[in-house]
């Protein structure tokens, strides 16, 4: 995460220590009273380790970029073709995919909380749940984008997108320029977390 992000730490941030200790009291007292098992914590804790997280975003926008029939797929019902990439699960029922163009660039929070379409982004950054993000990302996209390092044509139309829980999008960044022989996992490799959530845009391969 770069510095930028840190204007977004909530002010109420505890130190990694507290929040450790706070998290270790509830797994504890909710194996204690039989809510859930260890075994169960440490399952999911590793499937959003490692399974599921912006990975799998990455994948599904190089796919758009190679397969127009996937792309419009995507564009349709992005959580059928999700679901066709393996990418599903908790928090994904209804994924909405917000194609970016040369004309319109589209940024995702939740204002309300911090609603996230996990099976292709995994677990939300700390700056996406920060009071501050969610109030400037509407009042001030720009500033917000600015602080990211990406600025967009002052032509290029900002749209802002609310998720809630019933319904989560994400961004398809467009392809970057001299990419043409580049393959799927290439490719993939550009696409970051920031550009899937519209504060950034995809890598370039010399950026990568
Ligand atoms: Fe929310």
């Amino acid at each position: 995460m770069s510095d930028s992000t840190e204007h977004f730490a909530p002010p109420s941030a505890r130190s990694p220590e507290e929040l450790a200790a706070r998290v270790k009291a509830m797994e504890s007292i909710l194996v204690e009273k039989g809510i859930i098992s260890a075994d169960a914590i440490d399952y999911m804790s590793s499937v959003y380790e490692n399974e599921v997280g912006p990975q799998v975003g990455a994948k599904v926008v190089a796919r758009a970029w190679t397969d127009p029939e996937f792309k419009a797929r995507l564009l349709q019902d992005a959580s059928s073709a999700c679901r066709e990439m393996g990418a599903t699960g908790l928090e994904g029922d209804e994924m909405i995919a917000l194609e970016n163009t040369d004309q319109v660039h589209n940024l995702v929070v939740c204002t309300l909380c911090s609603c996230y379409p996990w099976p292709v982004l995994g677990l939300p950054p700390n700056w996406y749940k920060s009071p501050s993000y969610r109030a400037r990302a509407v009042r001030e996209p720009r500033g917000v984008m600015a602080e990211f390092g990406y600025t967009p044509a002052p032509e290029v139309e900002v749209r802002v997108w609310d998720s809630s829980s019933e319904l989560r999008y994400f961004v398809l960044p467009g392809r970057p320029n001299d990419t043409d022989g580049l393959t799927e996992g290439e490719l993939a490799e550009l696409v970051t977390r920031d550009s899937l959530i519209g504060v950034s845009v995809p890598r370039t391969p010399s950026e990568a």
